[in-house]
């Protein structure tokens, strides 16, 4: 006899668009959804801080939208699972996808349940294009953002986005454990105020987020550099944590404004990040182009990092960028191109330093989009900068922030006797690090 369906959700913590929960609901004989914390499993990046306070809300939100009927379960997947499958009697176990290298986690369940009878099914959810389906005439992956989306877009298909299905079949299940237990939210001392007044995690807030972009953001997205103007959307951590799907921003957005296409390319990065991240799984800890293996990193000292992580670097656009993070878990995205660009370049600190402050920090870390980033502004990355583009925070502030807008909101002693020297002279920094590119380059 068909026992339920065990719907396993990851980075998909939504009920609307998402196709397996869908087609677990259309299959019948009950559905049960469960959530695994899994920290430990080889091929999981553990999520950061300010991404742990995300997740708790999300899941209360989720728990909620579901009745209480969400399952919690904490361990290797591998174990939790199959466990999970044999209490409940499930016959079928649907997930959507997803394409870090934890999917071999994923596919290793597939075999071992399909091999004990388990129907398992998998779903495209989270990419509009998924990685394989993307190829270069050679048949390979693509390493260029331009040809990559070109390609996408000329493939084209994108479907349109899933309504939510009758819950009415969902199950609860014996033994959830209790997200409070789990620990995600800081507490001594709890630092997430500023997260709380800034965020509405969960999918309610994401689409509240999404209306309010259509309503007003959109139409000045070409203003989206300046950093004191609400020019974006603000999507990345519900996107992240898959509370709006980029079929559902696809389905909003597309031709409806003149900065339109521009924004998809945007979600088009995000498209691209995961592509590399699929064909180059280890993009967090090595440099995509090896020549930068050879490159001579500096050891500035604590309290030089410290600077930069607190924003008390005197270099005005860097402290308020670093401060916003701090204290709201987001960072404008000019700002973290000057941010990321000061911290390799003026401070010639390697860009993994950097890249997992961030993933501590950002309600958005991304396993995809913040490697990919990182290496972007290193040079070392697919597509990326060229190292001897080195942001000049002075000139990016004159630019972006002239009325210093910005600056001032997140650095109020600016301007005042308060503020301190800059830590490092930007020309002198600057040079110093394209002789040391220039040494690299020899090498290579
Ligand atoms: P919008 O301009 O409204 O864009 C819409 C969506 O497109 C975003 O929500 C995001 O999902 C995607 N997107 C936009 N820009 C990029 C980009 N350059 N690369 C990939 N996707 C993009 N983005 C993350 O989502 N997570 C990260 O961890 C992350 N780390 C970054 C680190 C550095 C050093 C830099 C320079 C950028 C990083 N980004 C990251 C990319 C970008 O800064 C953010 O996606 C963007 O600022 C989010 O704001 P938004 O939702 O208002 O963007």
């Amino acid at each position: 006899m068909a026992g339920p369906t065990l719907v396993w959700l990851r980075d998909d913590l939504r009920l609307a668009d998402n196709p397996a929960l869908t087609a677990a609901v259309s299959r019948g004989h009950g559905v049960v959804v469960v959530f695994v914390l899994d920290d430990e499993s080889p091929g999981i990046r553990p999520i950061g801080s300010a991404s742990r306070w995300w997740l708790h809300h999300s899941l209360a939100a989720l728990d909620a939208s579901l009745d209480g009927m969400l399952v919690l379960r904490r361990g290797p997947a591998e174990r939790v699972i199959p466990a999970l499958v044999d209490e409940l009697g499930a016959t079928a176990v649907y997930w959507n996808r997803r394409y870090s290298a934890a999917r071999e986690i994923d596919a290793r369940i597939k075999t071992s349940l399909r091999d004990a009878g388990v129907e398992v099914e998998s779903f495209q959810a989270n990419l509009l294009f998924e990685p394989w389906t993307v190829q270069t005439g050679d048949g390979g992956p693509y390493k260029v953002f331009t040809p990559f989306w070109r390609a996408c877009l000329e493939r084209g298909g994108v479907r349109e986005p899933l309504g939510v299905p009758d819950l009415g079949a969902v199950l609860g299940a014996p033994g959830s454990e209790s997200l409070d237990g789990w620990g995600l939210l800081p507490t001594t001392p709890d630092w997430a105020g500023g997260l709380r007044d800034t965020w509405t995690p969960g999918e309610r807030g994401a689409h509240d987020r999404l209306d309010a972009f259509m309503g007003g953001a959109l139409s000045r997205y070409h203003r989206r550099d300046e950093p004191a103007v609400e020019a974006t959307s603000r999507l990345s951590p519900h996107l992240r944590f898959g509370e709006v799907s980029p079929f559902q921003v696809w389905d909003r957005v597309h031709g409806v404004s003149a900065n339109s296409a521009k924004f998809l390319s945007e979600v088009g990065w995000r498209e691209f990040s995961w592509h590399i991240l699929f064909h180059w799984p280890r993009l967090a800890t090595e440099n995509f182009r090896p020549a930068f293996d050879a490159f001579g990193w500096g050891h500035p000292g604590d309290e030089v990092l410290a600077a930069w992580r607190h924003g008390r670097t005197g270099i005005p656009l860097v402290d308020a960028g670093m401060r916003e993070l701090w204290h709201t878990g987001y960072m404008h995205n000019r700002v973290r191109m000057v941010v990321a660009s000061f911290l390799i370049k003026n401070l010639l600190v390697d860009w993994r330093v950097g890249e997992e402050w961030f993933w501590d920090t950002l309600v958005d870390a991304d396993e995809a989009n913040n490697p990919a980033s990182w290496q972007w502004v290193a040079g070392s990355g697919a597509d990326a900068a060229p190292y001897f583009r080195v942001f000049n925070p002075e000139l990016q502030a004159k630019k972006f922030d002239p009325d210093a807008e910005y600056i001032r909101r997140w650095v109020p002693e600016y301007g005042t006797p308060d503020y301190p020297d800059p830590i490092v002279d930007l020309a002198r920094s600057r040079q110093e690090a394209l002789d040391a590119y220039e040494a690299v380059k020899a090498a290579a």
